[in-house]
């Protein structure tokens, strides 16, 4: 009972340390993430959420424009090598029609996602940023690992945010999930983005078969260091057809612990309750409002390309009306959480130094 009680009151005071002074060393962390009962953790993430970046959600419309992919990571539905899947590709023509349907939605950002698909050159990628730049908004892109030059030329162009998820920081767990891929290309990557002067994303699958609640911490440990101004952290969701079609995938508790411990270490950043975690838990946006995020992404695509943008099973459900991710469902959960939706871009509002 005494133990049991210190432990309580050892837990509080870890808590406390992270909502006034935003670090915390490994060994808390770890704590923080075995916690059974995590209601005051996600309490203290609200209000931090709360005084940091106010009760705006921010929505950023996303464009799923290619599925095609050359990288063959182990749990993604659009890794090459599946060929059970249907490729598709958007014409740019397609692509900035749909981004004209999200500004007259009343979105500031613009999100474009795909594959990593070189069908597209990069002077294609840049016409396509300068002309939804011309519609006064943000762009960001999640188009993944490229060269530093051409980076650049997106920058250039006009695209404000880049995200690229480090999935996990655990080098041996990276290597035997992306063959053929390169953690330290990664992580080249992100610090071109920063030095070019991106808004940089990062983040971190959970649930991966073999990642350990140290190796968690220790991706926290890498948000803060590298400073993100932005993570997504989703739950990793089986896939057909991949390596891991048959491991268990991501607990929904752990994603909310890791969002909650993301917004305490960097109390200003933008911080999605992702589709994956809608995809998993009916209320996974409420859910990720409710611990700390403040931004959620709109799926504003073409209908019959939502559903061959595969990443894992249950994004697009048989009734196009039921998407977890319809702008009019997600203003809904908006709403029932007292929160308001964000009328600007919504950039990292930098108040925490
Ligand atoms: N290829 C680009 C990249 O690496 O950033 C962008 C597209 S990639 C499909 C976008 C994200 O989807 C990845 O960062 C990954 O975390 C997520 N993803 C892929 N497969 C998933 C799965 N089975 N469950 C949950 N998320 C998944």
């Amino acid at each position: 009972m005494i133990k049991e009680l210190t432990a309580e009151k050892n837990i509080s005071s870890l808590i406390e340390k992270l909502e006034k002074q935003h670090s915390l060393d490994k060994k808390g962390l770890i704590m923080l993430l075995s916690m059974e009962n995590p209601s005051e953790l996600y309490k203290a993430a609200d209000r931090v959420r709360k005084k940091y970046v106010g009760d705006e959600v921010h929505l950023r419309g996303l464009i799923e424009f290619s599925n095609y992919c050359h990288n063959t990571c182990f749990y993604c539905g659009l890794r090459g090598p599946n060929k059970a899947i249907k490729r598709y590709r958007m014409e740019p023509e397609e692509i900035i029609e749909c981004a004209k349907r999200g500004v007259e939605m009343e979105l500031k950002t613009i999100v474009l996602q795909s594959g990593e698909d070189r069908y597209y050159k990069i002077t294609t990628l840049c016409n396509i940023v300068e002309k939804i730049k011309e519609m006064d908004v943000a762009v960001t892109l999640i188009i993944g690992e490229l060269s530093k030059k051409e980076y650049a030329e997106l920058k250039k162009a006009g695209a404000d945010r880049y995200l690229l998820r480090i999935e996990t920081t655990n080098r041996e767990l990276y290597r035997k999930l992306h063959p053929g891929m390169s953690y330290e290309n990664r992580l080249r990557c992100l610090m071109d983005l920063r030095e070019l002067g991106y808004e940089v994303g990062t983040g971190s699958l959970i649930g991966l078969p073999g990642q350990t609640l140290e190796m968690l911490a220790d991706d926290l440990l890498f948000f803060k260091k590298i400073n993100a101004d932005m993570l997504g952290i989703g739950p990793f969701i089986p896939c057909e057809n991949t390596p891991l079609e048959k491991e268990k995938g991501g607990d929904v508790n752990l994603v909310l612990k890791m969002i909650a411990l993301s917004r305490l270490l960097l109390p200003d950043i933008n911080i999605p309750a992702t589709t994956a975690l809608a995809v998993k838990d009916k209320d996974g946006y409420a859910k990720g409002l409710q611990c700390g995020a403040n931004v959620i992404m709109p799926n504003i695509g073409i209908e019959e390309y939502k559903r061959l943008y595969k990443l894992y099973p249950g994004k697009v459900p048989d009734d196009p009306n039921e998407a977890v991710n319809s702008i009019e469902n997600i203003k809904k959960v908006i709403l029932s959480q007292n929160r308001s939706i964000g009328k600007d871009k919504g950039y990292r509002k930098k108040v925490f130094h």
